[in-house]
């Protein structure tokens, strides 16, 4: 199949030529033709599937048949959870739409909100945005949606486990209703299936791969180490395997940077990226690592997410990820688009449950290698596959109700909820007092008691005084 018979036109496909793509990927043979007739799509893609073009291409596509954007409008908004994501999306957009009169933008945040307000002014026909950024944005009224013809989510799963729903309801209340949609997710959760019922209609539903499956082209093995060998192991697989370009990655930020250092001390070029970096640290690490500067990337999983890095031969997993959903993400870095790669994971006793979790996700028991030297003191069981349970995404900050002078009522002013129990007792309190008619007394009674700070322990009653 070829990209002319999608139904894209000369400017596009000379793009495409010029990037070298033969032949659409499954997702973009689907999605192209379905996005091009102005359906709605919900696609569960992994990523490394080629779904960046497989949506971007279409939309171009229509977008270069309708009138431009005007003043502070967009016309095209895609979403994404992470900044890396955005600007690899806004990377692609440029890329494939470059024969194109079109504008095109991205806006996140950690970076000054200016020169985004300048970019928008002119109005733009694709506008990739992260959520927070693209709200204080709209708010400040530097964008406009009053022309917006398509909507996308991508990685939609994880800007649920982000905890951006809120803003994604909040975005979405400001969208015209009539609208295309289009939805793309690695894994496709129940919550994200709630989610797709309020945004997409009567969706053209496209699924490339199987639900939380990692792509077969990248070998995955586990190496059962103690976790204080796990440094040492590193630099060993490195140094022997003569790995050039690693990702590498790291539960915690502090222990990212904690690694970086180790590796830097063993002569490996190293550099961590984490949210604990400045946007320019980060886009300055993925570079020099892009060029081959810097051998070893260690990243955190939401730094990493999206990256998209071509021919990344190697991931390593210095720690196992909590939620399993992640370890699919992570190894989703390499044997991208059909290219083969690898994926270690570096696995201590402590980490038996996340090991099998993920191995019930994937319903795959890896391949386990000893290393020489580094046979594990602390044995690693082997996991029995079960049923998955889906984990529940990370809960979106709720603003503050209640009280709003800080003042707490009932029990709980003094410091406790009351137990059940407790309740009962209360309860049971309150009537016999009614029954016997003391009740005015007894409140009178424990109203002196607080004043004069009676019935306190002897320090909070000097306190009291
Ligand atoms: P994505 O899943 O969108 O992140 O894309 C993964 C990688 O596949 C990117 O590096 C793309 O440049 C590449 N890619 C996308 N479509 C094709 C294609 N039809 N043929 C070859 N490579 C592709």
């Amino acid at each position: 199949m070829s990209f002319a018979s999608l139904g894209l036109s000369a400017p596009i496909l000379d793009a495409i030529a010029e990037k070298g793509y033969d032949e659409p990927s499954p997702i973009q043979a689907q999605a192209i033709p379905a996005v091009i007739n102005g359906k709605d799509v919900m696609a569960a893609a992994q990523t490394g599937t080629g779904k960046t073009a497989g949506f971007t291409l279409p939309i171009l596509e229509r977008l270069a048949k309708g009138q431009r954007a005007q003043a502070n409008q967009a016309r095209a908004l895609i979403l994404t959870p992470t900044r890396e994501l955005a600007a690899q999306v806004a990377d692609s957009v440029a890329t494939y739409g470059k024969n194109l009169p079109l504008r095109s933008c991205v806006v996140y945040g950690g970076v000054k909100i200016n020169p985004q307000m300048m970019n928008l002014r002119k109005g733009v026909d694709v506008l990739v945005a992260t959520p927070g950024r693209l709200l204080d944005l709209y708010n400040q009224n530097a964008v406009k949606f009053k022309h917006l013809e398509v909507l996308v989510l991508d990685e939609a799963d994880r800007m649920l486990d982000m905890g951006f729903i809120h803003d994604i309801r909040k975005i979405l209340s400001v969208l015209p209703k009539k609208r295309q949609n289009l939805m793309f997710s690695a894994t496709f959760s129940q919550q994200i299936q709630e989610l797709a019922k309020t945004i997409v209609h009567n969706p053209v539903e496209i699924s490339v791969s199987p639900r939380n499956t990692t792509a077969t082209t990248v070998e995955q093995w586990i190496c059962p180490v103690d976790k204080k060998q796990k440094p040492a192991l590193l630099i060993e697989l490195i140094n022997d395997n003569q790995w050039q370009q690693v990702l590498v990655f790291s539960r915690t930020k502090h222990g990212a940077n904690r690694l970086t250092k180790q590796l830097e001390h063993a002569g490996i070029k190293a550099a961590a990226i984490h949210g604990n970096k400045s946007q320019g640290a980060r886009t300055k690490a993925l570079e020099s690592f892009k060029k081959g500067l810097v051998r070893v990337l260690v990243a955190t999983d939401i730094a990493a997410r999206g990256l998209d890095i071509d021919q990344l031969p190697q991931v390593v997993n210095f720690d196992l990820p909590n939620v399993p959903e992640d370890y699919v993400h992570r190894i989703g870095r390499t044997g991208r688009a059909g290219a083969s790669g690898q994926a270690v994971s570096l696995v201590c006793a402590d980490e038996f449950k996340q090991l099998s979790d993920i191995e019930s996700l994937i319903n795959q028991v890896l391949t386990r290698k000893l290393v020489d030297g580094f046979e594990p003191i602390h044995n690693l069981p082997q996991s029995r596959l079960r049923p998955v349970r889906a984990h529940k995404p990370k809960k979106p900050k709720k603003p503050k109700v209640g009280h709003s002078d800080g003042q707490r009522s009932g029990e709980n002013a003094r410091g406790h909820k009351p137990s059940d129990k407790n309740k009962k007792n209360i309860w049971a309190r309150k009537k016999s007092a009614a029954k016997s008619g003391q009740r005015a007394n007894r409140g009178n009674a424990n109203a002196t008691q607080k004043k004069s700070g009676q019935g306190k322990p002897s320090h909070q009653r000097n306190r009291a005084k």
